[in-house]
């Protein structure tokens, strides 16, 4: 029988892209799902006189929301003339760094924060006029007043395990109405890849409960907990000893500003100092210390072995950015 094989992709939108998708009919006897092609002039993709953009079909999984032999297909765009990555195609640079440095081993895992927002964009669980009790109950909380949009929470973790989505966990978050889903430990390719499908799906749940889905990196502004995507990361060698590690910091040091440039719009706003995040123009690292640029874990230190986590990372952030950065400065300071 026929089924349904949703394609996904990432937009040309500024100053952060969209998830975009559209429906194919796969009938029977098609075996490999094949390129299809959208308006790229509706995207911010292209101009109007030569709108045609390709969807090139990279990761697909079954479809937990339609079931059935139904699948949800990530795509990359590629330009219509030529066949090459378009400029909004940042998983094709990743690509080229992965092989470059894939016998170092560096594998990552992401902790996606985000906020639900009621259809006039303030956040869940804040009152129509003012603000809730201040931060405190809220992170890892239970009972109402406490935590809202857990039945999202629920919907989602189940269909990113049924899609076959590396999730390994989800919490409630500092400031009310915020969570977090972790996906990993992969190689940047694939963590991305399942991030990318996990976003989309959590657009699409809590678009059934009117609910927005934003990954503002700081969505109310003053003292309230902005939302970011730490990025853990190991090679092979920093998991086997912690010399490697303090290298890794070291080198990820060096570059301060081409790193957070490439953390997502608005990274001022979320990296004050305040807030469990390090300012954004200075680089620290330390052993538990969650006002560092990059925590090393206390476990990882009692080891002398094992990963780091960039805690700068936005929750906007785009993976396949923030894990081309860290594999490039990381693997060319080692090897
Ligand atoms: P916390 O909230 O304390 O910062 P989480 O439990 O939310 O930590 O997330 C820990 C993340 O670290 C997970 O995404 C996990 O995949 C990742 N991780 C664990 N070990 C490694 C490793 N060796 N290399 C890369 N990432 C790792
Ligand atoms: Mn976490
Ligand atoms: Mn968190
Ligand atoms: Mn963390």
């Amino acid at each position: 029988m026929a089924y349904q094989a949703e394609y996904i992709w990432i937009d040309g939108n500024e100053p952060t892209p969209l998830l975009r998708s559209k429906t194919k009919i796969i009938k029977d006897e098609v075996t490999t799902l094949p390129i299809w092609g959208f308006d790229g002039s509706s995207t911010n993709q292209a101009d109007g006189a030569h709108s045609d953009c390709v969807l090139k079909p990279i990761f697909s999984c079954p479809d937990p929301i339609r079931g059935g032999a139904n699948v949800l297909v990530l795509c990359e765009v590629l330009l219509a003339a030529d066949m090459k990555p378009h400029a909004t195609n940042t998983r094709a640079g990743l690509e080229k760094t992965y092989k470059k440095y894939a016998k170092q081993g560096m594998i990552f895992g992401i902790e996606q924060e985000y906020t639900m927002l009621k259809l006039d964009r303030t956040p869940l669980g804040f009152p129509d006029n003012g603000f809730p009790a201040a931060q405190g109950p809220y992170y890892c909380g239970v009972g109402a007043g406490r935590v809202v949009g857990r039945e999202i929470i629920e919907e989602h973790t189940q269909a990113c395990i049924d899609a076959g989505l590396l999730i390994e966990g989800t919490n409630a978050e500092v400031m009310p109405g915020q969570w977090e889903f972790q996906i990993g430990a992969a190689d940047p390719l694939t963590v991305s890849d399942h991030l990318y499908v996990a976003r989309w799906l959590l657009h699409r749940i809590a678009e059934d409960y009117d609910v927005i889905i934003s990954f503002d990196a700081k969505p109310v502004k003053g003292d309230w907990n902005g939302a970011g995507a730490h990025t853990n990361f190991s090679t092979a060698a920093m998991r086997e000893g912690y010399t490697a590690i303090e290298q890794a910091c070291v080198a990820i040091g060096k570059k301060i500003e081409h790193h957070v440039k490439g953390y997502g719009h608005d990274i001022e706003s979320r990296l004050t100092g305040n807030h469990e995040t390090a300012p954004y123009n200075k680089f620290s690292y330390g052993v538990s210390n969650r006002g560092a640029s990059i925590r090393i874990p206390w476990q990882v230190a009692k080891d002398a072995k094992g990963y780091a986590e960039d805690r700068r990372p936005n929750a906007n952030a785009d993976p396949y950015t923030v894990t081309r950065l860290i594999t490039d400065t990381v693997c060319s300071a080692a090897s």
